[in-house]
């Protein structure tokens, strides 16, 4: 942590402190992305690409049988964009449907869904009404049921499952007015009662999806600090708190750029009393829960992304057939076509990896907070990119509400809805900039391990030089091999020459990057922390490459289930040759780049020095 922390002020030290606290610093289980950061590609882990069970596929599929014509014939998407509210009857349709249980044990009267399943019924409602997904998503990803069923004891469990699975809502409450992406300076406070017995919850919590009708919350709060060595450490603590709990009020519904008919709000917690058996995994344990819950409670919005991306991809494609400008339908004119070509591309990119990822939450073999990291990052730019792209080829009638197109008499189709609704998940769930510093902070892990304890006045002498012993004999190995190599590929499933081309390319790139990687830690040691520009082309690169790997073993699967269509492979192969230019521009760039500029440029327009700019304008 020290050497992440350099010369920074207090503040920023606290509250790095306080994310390496809730950090995960056992690895249980192999990463694939971990070990592709260090030129360790585990080809065994994605190929052949984990496919879902005969009898689970089975339970999804006759389930979205059933969900589908529920959407369709009973969920008004345009309704709830234009009213913001869910109506009733759906809120009670999906209950029937066991929406609010999926994810919950059967034995809890759930219906014991694998992620795959979840994450294929979240995004079969997310390609129709983004707002009801995320009801569902908040509700079961990082709302209560999903820290219950890894953490709850049995009373927790006993308790409130059951609710869940016949509808009861549910929510997370961690953001406040002043904390967002760094949660240190926590304000809310539960503070224990005389006799122990309970704790008294004081504050307030922001944008809380679901907040304003939850039954059932998970709030994070700060307890009394801890005295570790002589010195305070921050703790926050995760509580399940009932709506009906005397102080808990509903202070005001947010409304947002999209997403219309969340149920989203800023709550205020008055001296809630809250039994102490109401606390989830632990006193100070509350980030890591969020941590831990949020590796797979994250992989629904990747999933949502996919499927919002496919339907773009739909429209966009009826559209450029049917529209007909100079002469020739638009998806004839190469501009457009160029379009469709990389949205089908990126959405057959976006599927392998969301469904790889769910597959590998399933088996239980691997750890997945890096994939799933950059699963969300990958999807959610790529799906904003596609809706982007889809309302460019809608033309005027791409920023025309579907209403507005439906009272002149035309399709309403809803592309700036999707826009509105798909902009949110770059933020929220972790934003694309933490998400890509918590993944180079995990890229850098292996390093680091090694490395601080040797740097670390802290580290008693003795134990420095056996560990610089250590280090030394591994990097003596190590570093050699990430320019002299042999390959890792057994050929764990067959594929064909264009994807084979891009495995080698895939494992000759992970080389390089652990030897850059390698190479930035050195030069700039604790100043990298701050080298965000450089840090995120490092894991630009390891997203890109992680996506193409998803794509080649995705690819190869479903040549070897259907040998004659070989669309599969036209699609990976086209992602992979754009990924490779992106990665190979962003090597390029790491080497020659604006970054000190950028970063100066962008101190002095901070510090007011560009006013000239500023005129002309209504203030
Ligand atoms: C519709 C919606 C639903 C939400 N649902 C929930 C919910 O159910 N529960 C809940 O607890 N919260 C929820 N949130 C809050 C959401 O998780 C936060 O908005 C998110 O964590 C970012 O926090 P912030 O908005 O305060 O941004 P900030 O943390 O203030 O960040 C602002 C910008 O600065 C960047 N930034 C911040 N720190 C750094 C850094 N160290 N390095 C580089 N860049 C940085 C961010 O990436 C971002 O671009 C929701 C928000 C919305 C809008």
């Amino acid at each position: 942590m020290e050497l992440l922390k350099g010369k920074d002020n207090v503040e920023k030290a606290k509250s790095l402190e306080v994310a390496e606290d809730a950090r995960e610093e056992q690895w249980k289980h192999p990463s694939f992305v971990s070990d592709l950061f260090t030129g360790k590609i585990q080809w065994g882990m994605i190929f052949p690409f984990p496919e879902q069970s005969a009898d689970d596929k089975k339970i999804g599929d006759d389930y979205l049988k059933k969900l589908e014509p529920f959407l369709k014939n009973n969920l008004d998407a345009d309704a709830v964009d234009r009213t913001g509210l869910i109506p009733d009857s759906v809120m009670k349709g999906l209950a029937e449907l066991g929406c609010f249980g999926m994810k919950i044990p059967k034995e809890y009267g759930g219906l014991g869904f694998s992620q795959i399943n979840y994450n294929r019924a979240v995004a079969m409602v997310a390609s129709h009404c983004g707002s009801t997904a995320v009801l569902l998503s908040a509700h079961q990803s990082i709302g209560v049921p999903q820290p219950l069923k890894m953490f709850g004891t049995p009373e927790q469990k006993k308790k409130y499952l059951p609710l869940f699975s016949k509808g009861a809502v549910s929510a997370f409450a961690l953001t406040e007015p002043e904390v967002g992406s760094d949660p240190a300076k926590m304000s809310t406070t539960a503070t224990p009662t005389e006799d122990g017995n309970h704790y008294l919850i004081n504050g307030k919590k922001l944008w809380c999806t679901n907040g304003t009708i939850a039954d059932v919350l998970v709030v994070m709060a700060k307890t009394p600090p801890k005295i570790v060595k002589g010195k305070e450490k921050t703790q926050i603590t995760a509580f399940i708190v009932e709506k009906g709990m005397p102080g808990f009020e509903v202070l005001h519904r947010c409304s947002f750029m999209g997403l219309k008919g969340i149920q989203n709000g800023l709550l205020e917690f008055k001296n809630v009393k809250v039994p102490k058996e109401n606390i989830i995994l632990g006193l100070g344990q509350g980030l890591k829960l969020a941590l831990v819950t949020l590796n797979t409670g994250r992989l629904t919005v990747p999933a949502a992304c996919t499927a919002m991306a496919k339907k773009s991809l739909v429209i966009a494609r009826d559209w450029s057939n049917k529209r007909v400008q100079w002469g020739a339908p638009i998806g004839q004119h190469e501009a457009v076509t160029a379009k469709i070509s990389m949205m089908a591309a990126m959405t057959f990119a976006m599927d392998s990896v969301t469904w790889l990822t769910s597959a590998m939450a399933d088996q239980g073999k691997a750890d997945i907070r890096l994939e799933a990291a950059m699963a969300k990052l990958f999807c959610t730019e790529a799906s904003w990119r596609i809706a982007d792209d889809s309302v460019q080829i809608r033309g005027g009638r791409g920023y025309e509400t579907a209403d507005s197109l439906k009272g002149r008499g035309e399709e309403p189709i809803p592309v700036e809805r999707f826009m509105r609704d798909c902009r949110i998940n770059l933020i929220i769930e972790g934003t694309s900039e933490i998400m890509r510093l918590f993944i180079a902070r995990e890229a850098m892990d292996p390093h680091l391990r090694r490395i601080f304890p040797i740097m670390s006045p802290k580290t008693p002498l003795g134990q420095k030089l056996s560990m610089a012993v250590s280090a030394f004999a591994f990097y003596t190995f190590w570093y050699p091999r990430q320019w002299m190599y042999l390959s890792r590929w057994r050929n764990h499933t067959k594929v064909s020459g264009a994807i084979r081309t891009h495995i080698r390319f895939i494992e000759k790139t992970s080389h390089k990057l652990a030897r850059e990687l390698f190479h930035a830690m050195a030069i700039h040691q604790e100043g990298l922390e701050k080298r965000q520009q450089l840090l995120a082309r490092f894991v630009n690169i390891g997203t890109d490459l992680f996506a193409m790997a998803a794509s080649c073993s995705r690819a190869a699967h479903l040549l070897g289930q259907t040998p004659s269509d070989r669309g599969p492979e036209e699609l990976a192969d086209l992602f992979c040759k754009e990924a490779t230019l992106r990665i190979k521009r962003e090597f390029h760039a790491q080497r020659e780049n604006d970054d000190k500029m950028i970063y100066k440029i962008g101190r002095k327009m901070l510090e007011g020095k560009y006013q000239w700019l500023e005129t002309g304008i209504v203030r």
